[in-house]
């Protein structure tokens, strides 16, 4: 889009957004919804026809907390944040930025006074993304696993292992294309039901179930930048064509929360993606894309470069044990600046202050760190929790899953991930929102959200890969 066209845009999304959500609200014009609902409260309904209700019922409770006028303010504000934030973090000018995060703070502290009247005003805003989670339970989780976190980082910083060698020379983009659409189609990515595009920030955008398209990015220098994010975005994907399509355009053919989205993505990229057994079958592949560069590089080298651990001021380029460090530190911002305990001027300092205390890290300019995401200038605060849940849940699925299925390993090594992906769908997919996403995992899992389970996963794999004692 043109620069100058950002006003027009921010005009047309907040007519369309308006226009949506009166759309929406007037399902029930006729009082029809209210009826069913009815029969809902009196159990008179199946157990299908009960969660549909019970979510649509949830959809509209919300929705109707909202004026029109108030969502279209949002989305035109939204708009035009996530333009000065591009142009903020380019500039590394963060007062660029500053009116427009106050005006979004301000707009959500009012968002969360609608949709929240009884509840606290964090908890409005977390629980559009992950239902029924509140900042009191994150808060005891989020705090049980920075202490774990922060003493493996620094044993890990201690430890004698051999520096990770990262792949030298050319890895042509047109080769790593080739290499995902074999992996992809390993994997079980359905390529007749999505596509595999190029954009600067990797994402997943589901409609239906037959039209899922995932995107990446290519370093020529680096085939894991592509790999590693194509993998995330085939875990979300495989989520979105597991739903089942017989239900798209209802709440039982949508994802059940954020975090449970997450929990797929994360799964895929990290417990089969960095596996050592997934490479036992997939690194001849790769070798033989790209025989010059890899000539004497060994599967060991590979291993090792891809789970490599080292404190880093950028979030997504973080590895799996330094992230949810990242993801704290905006919880705790975000949360204190919608209780309005911290001020938008001082960001900053706060975010170099944590950076420092908590990962050993120096920030130097502000768009390598509180410019760094996207979110909060598109109005997604109490989204970030949701990406250490699904961290949180992809440990207790993969234990699940070596529980449930001895030859998981053998699996990998072969490369059928078949029946992994298989009971990903019978037990998480399938079910949209029929449980709740606590629910859901519990089923799945046999536990509630707990820390342990991701602690112990991390601790028994980096203590192998750096000669840790315990
Ligand atoms: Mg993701």
């Amino acid at each position: 889009m043109p620069a100058r066209a950002a006003s027009l845009r921010a005009q047309m999304l907040a007519y369309l957004s308006g226009l949506h959500h009166r759309r929406f609200i007037d399902m029930n014009a006729d009082g029809l919804l209210q009826a069913v609902y009815a029969s809902f409260e009196k159990q008179e309904l199946s157990k299908k026809d009960a969660a549909l209700i019970r979510e649509l019922w949830r959809d509209y409770t919300l929705a109707t907390k909202l004026p029109a006028e108030f969502v279209e303010e949002f989305a035109a504000a939204t708009s035009h944040a996530q333009l000065a934030w591009a142009q903020a973090r380019k500039d590394n000018n963060f007062a660029h930025f500053r009116p427009h995060l106050e005006n979004i703070v301000a707009l959500s502290r009012t968002k969360a006074a609608y949709l929240g009247s009884e509840s606290k005003p964090y908890d409005a805003l977390l629980d559009t993304y992950e239902p029924g989670m509140t900042a009191d339970e994150l808060s005891i989780t989020f705090a049980e696993l920075k202490v774990g976190l922060v003493s493996l980082i620094q044993r890990i910083a201690h430890a004698k292992a051999a520096r990770a060698r990262a792949p030298k020379g050319v890895f042509p983009q047109r080769d790593q294309e080739a290499f995902l659409a074999f992996v992809n189609e390993k994997l079980g990515f359905d390529a007749t039901a999505g596509r595999l595009d190029i954009s600067t920030h990797p994402f997943t955008t589901g409609t239906h179930p037959l039209d899922v398209r995932i995107t990446t990015r290519y370093d020529e220098k680096d085939p894991w930048y592509a790999i590693g994010s194509n993998i995330h975005e085939v875990g979300h994907a495989l989520y979105e064509q597991g739903l089942p399509d017989t239900e798209a355009g209802t709440p039982l053919g949508e994802a059940v929360s954020l975090g449970v989205h997450e929990s797929q993505s994360r799964f895929w990229e990290n417990m089969i993606g960095k596996n050592m057994h997934t490479w036992k079958y997939f690194f001849p592949r790769l070798k033989k894309q790209f025989p010059a560069p890899l000539r004497t590089y060994t599967l060991d080298h590979w291993y090792r470069f891809i789970n490599d651990v080292r404190p880093s001021r950028i979030r997504t380029e973080a590895d799996e044990v330094t992230y949810n460090v990242h993801i704290i530190i905006r919880f705790e911002i975000e949360k204190e600046l919608i209780e309005g305990t911290i001020k938008v001027k001082n960001l900053p300092e706060i975010w170099n202050q944590k950076m420092k205390d908590y990962l050993g890290v120096t920030v130097t300019k502000d768009s390598d760190g509180v410019l760094q995401d996207v979110h909060w200038s598109a109005g997604l605060i109490g989204y970030f929790p949701t990406y250490t849940l699904g961290n949180l849940y992809s440990a207790q699925l993969y234990y699940a899953l070596l529980r449930d299925m001895p030859q998981f390993d053998a699996y990998l090594r072969k490369g059928q991930f078949q029946p992994i992906r298989e009971w990903l769908k019978t037990n998480i997919h399938r079910h949209g929102r029929l449980y709740s996403a606590g629910e859901l995992m519990q089923r799945a899992t046999g536990s509630p959200l707990s820390v342990a389970p991701f602690l112990t996963y991390l601790t028994e794999k980096y203590s192998a890969l750096y000669n840790l004692r315990s």
